[in-house]
């Protein structure tokens, strides 16, 4: 068993186990009393078992029930514990986060009311049945005991080679995904450099790799039911074969004969049923593994203080501040010490992946130094109460994420309580009014998801003019300007010239316009800062 299920197992109340534990045993018992109620109505000629046999069918369907409800009630549990804990802690990747929190952690369930039942029974109901098949027969029991492990080995053996297997059909998949993205983005260009035969060429390809890789992992998904079959079939063999000789000389009752050849399959069927309850509940334990990576990602930790910033424009202090983020081999940000004056306004610049966006992410509290901390006006950020902190951000990130929804929504999401007249102004301010009003229903045009319909730049401006509104005494972008013409980013210069005044502000900024807005430039190189170059000659 994997860490991520035992960590699900974990998050379990102890007593669902337990019940579940005892609820299989009740039903090997059961079984075990069908079939002897079975057999003594053939064996004898006898009608009369048959209202208990009833009875006992009747039983164990309601004890089935019983199993999934409980397993049911786990699984809520769970879920409902883990989607607490990722709502908690910020996320990077909004939408990833809102499809794990949504559909993705519902996935859980078929784990919980399938695989654990499962392997539960798998564990107590051939012991409850050997137990039996001994007192009627040891032989047999034998001859079960040494075959029964057969089945999870064989089991075990062919699921690696089906994990390899759809591990490489799901990477081709992945770059399948990726690549026809990409081909999708850039056909235009494609087309004018007459270059789409090589493309679909190249979709061909990786199309017929993931193909074959498909079929082959299916190929052995069957094979290993068909090997299991096999394993099951002779096992059963290897004990009814000589118990029908043994009926033939007269060496054994007829009764005890039944009772064996009913018996003896029901040790094999839940080791069998359990390979494929495992395969139902791989894409659970996926969406488990993400929330347990989620949950542990560095801007997890931020819980936050209770303290309450104030309202004035503070100072921002970074003292040695480090990010690695997981996974990721060097620092993003290695030791970086700065001072943000009360009501200054540094620019950062730097090459890309010189950890610019990462040291927004910092003061935004979205991510958590891995050493080092944030002082604003002298108090750790980790103090501060994030709802509070966040209200006092005007923040620009570089991918800003655009709701579908109207654009003066969108706008106001910065405001809630914002006045159509106040929207408007913020779209003027952030030189987006323009586009806004040539759109086919104005600020009550509805978006797409991601703000589909609009260009990068566009969805730029309408996340600058959502900080516009938040108003708060700190601002933070992250190249607001890197894609707008020159005409808008003017605009936008002379709108955040008005917009920072008396606030403390740490911009991003590649091209000129906005560094001659900030009274300082620091340049980042590799995450370290790499000497400030004080801005005069602007
Ligand atoms: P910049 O904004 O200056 O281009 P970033 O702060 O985005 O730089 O990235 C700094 C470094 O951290 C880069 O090497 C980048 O690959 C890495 N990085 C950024 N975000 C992540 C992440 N979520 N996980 C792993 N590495 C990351
Ligand atoms: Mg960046």
């Amino acid at each position: 068993m994997k860490g991520v299920e035992r960590r699900l197992l974990r998050r379990l109340p102890r007593r669902v186990p337990v019940v579940l534990g005892v609820l299989a045993a009740v039903q090997g018992v059961l079984l075990v009393v069908q079939a002897e109620l079975l057999v003594r109505a053939v064996a004898g000629l006898d009608w009369r078992p048959l209202p208990w046999l009833a009875g006992a069918v009747a039983v164990r369907a309601v004890v089935a029930w019983v199993v999934t409800a409980v397993a049911g009630g786990g699984a809520a549990r769970v879920k409902r514990g883990l989607r607490e804990a990722l709502l908690a802690r910020p996320a990077g990747d909004a939408g990833a986060r809102v499809t794990l929190l949504t559909r993705g952690l519902d996935a859980v369930d078929p784990f919980f009311t399938g695989y654990v039942p499962q392997l539960l029974a798998a564990c107590v109901v051939p012991v409850v049945v050997l137990a039996r098949l001994v007192s009627v027969d040891w032989a047999s029991a034998v001859v079960v005991l040494v075959t029964v492990p057969l089945v999870p080995v064989f089991g075990a053996l062919v699921g690696l080679r089906t994990a390899a297997l759809t591990g490489r059909q799901w990477a081709l998949l992945h770059r399948l995904g990726g690549h026809f993205r990409d081909v999708l983005a850039g056909l235009s260009t494609l087309r004018a450099f007459g270059r789409t035969e090589h493309q679909s060429g190249v979709v061909r390809e990786l199309a017929d790799g993931h193909r074959r890789a498909s079929v082959g992992a299916l190929r052995v998904a069957f094979l290993s039911s068909l090997v299991l079959e096999l394993v099951c079939a002779l096992s059963v063999a290897l004990v009814a074969v000589p118990v029908g000789l043994r009926l033939l000389e007269g060496r054994m009752a007829l009764s005890a004969g039944l009772l064996v050849l009913v018996l003896t399959p029901e040790v094999y069927l839940p080791l069998r049923a359990l390979g494929q309850r495992f395969h139902a509940s791989a894409e659970g334990v996926a969406a488990a593994e993400a929330a347990f990576a989620a949950l542990e990602a560095p801007a997890a930790r931020w819980e936050g203080g209770r303290v309450v910033p104030g309202r004035g424009a503070p100072e921002i202090v970074l003292e040695e501040v480090t990010v690695r983020y997981p996974g990721a081999e060097g620092a993003a940000l290695d030791g970086v010490s700065l001072r943000v004056g009360p009501g200054e306004r540094v620019a950062v610049a730097g090459p890309s992946g010189a950890g610019k966006s990462t040291l927004l992410l910092v003061l935004a509290g979205l991510v958590v130094p891995s050493s080092g901390r944030v002082l604003v006006d002298g108090v750790d950020l980790a103090e501060l109460d994030p709802v509070a902190w966040r209200a006092r951000l005007g923040w620009v990130p570089q991918r800003p994420h655009l709701f579908a929804a109207s654009v003066a929504d969108n706008i106001r999401l910065g405001d809630p309580d914002a006045s159509e007249a106040r929207v408007r102004e913020a779209a003027r301010a952030a030189a987006a009014a323009g586009f806004v009003e040539d759109l086919p229903e104005g600020y009550a045009t509805v978006l797409g998801e991601g703000g589909a319909g609009l260009s990068a730049g566009q969805r730029q401006r309408l996340a600058v003019a959502r900080a516009w509104l938040s108003g708060g005494p700190v601002v933070l972008w992250d190249e607001p300007t890197a894609r707008l013409d020159l005409r808008s980013e003017r605009m936008l210069v002379e709108a955040a010239v008005r917009l920072l005044e008396g606030r403390t502000a740490v911009l991003v900024a590649h091209r000129p316009a906005l560094l001659e807005v900030a009274d300082r430039v620091v340049r980042l190189e590799g995450g370290r800062v790499a000497g400030a170059v004080h801005e005069e000659a602007a």
